[in-house]
């Protein structure tokens, strides 16, 4: 059984949220229990950071973020994400083509700050594919803190991804109109982003 108590509260920026929210400072220890009650303590104590709006426990040094690493770190997270999602989109039909390679290569090094090359993509590749997570789960979850202005880019580069060898198959145009629902994007809104992709190509600016 773990007993958990509450030691202090105040506002943090939480990394599920993207916003700042007021958090419980939180401390659990595990106890062995004989007939349901807490007897032994096993093991220390640990301490995490809760969110009261999403429940999110996040490691104590989310407390020492002010405004402007939080969002330094939420833009890195966010770009590092996306690549991500376009790795797995892309290789979701199980074959990668040259083309493809190229602009996987040219999306990283335009999103990571470390940049990108076949070498470490084709890494990447062979470690999204012994996770099992669908792309669907993937983005509904690492979207969650995402600005509208991020959720317009992220589509705009997965269709650029996607579209990479001219053409863009069924599974692949389903599941960027899946994006612009998800994302609460009108028809409108959704073809708005995507003609912007089409002329922009990679040139699309990534969202602050
Ligand atoms: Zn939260």
């Amino acid at each position: 059984m773990n007993i958990t108590r509450t030691r202090s509260t105040g506002d943090f920026y939480c990394p599920t949220c993207g916003s700042l929210r007021e958090y419980r400072l939180r401390a659990r220890r595990p106890f062995l229990t004989i007939y349901f009650i807490p007897v032994i303590p096993i093991g220390g104590t640990e301490e995490f950071v809760q969110c009261s709006h999403c429940k999110t426990n996040s490691p104590l040094a989310a407390l020492e973020q002010d405004e402007r690493t939080f969002r330094e770190s939420m833009d890195l997270q966010f770009r590092s994400h996306v690549f991500e999602a376009a790795v797995m989109v892309v290789t979701s039909d199980g074959a990668i083509a040259a083309r493809e390679i190229e602009t996987l290569v040219a999306l990283g090094n335009r999103l990571l700050p470390q940049g990108m090359d076949r070498e470490t993509l084709g890494a990447f590749c062979s470690s999204i594919r012994l996770n099992k997570i669908t792309v669907k789960n993937f983005i509904a979850t690492v979207s969650k803190p995402w600005s509208t202005a991020q959720k317009r880019s992220a589509l705009q580069y997965l269709f650029v991804a996607t579209s990479a060898e001219g053409h863009i198959g069924e599974t692949q145009l389903k599941l960027l109109a899946w994006l612009g629902d998800h994302f609460g994007m009108s028809q409108r809104e959704y073809e708005n982003a995507i003609e912007e992709a089409v002329v922009g190509g990679l040139d699309v600016a990534p969202a602050a």
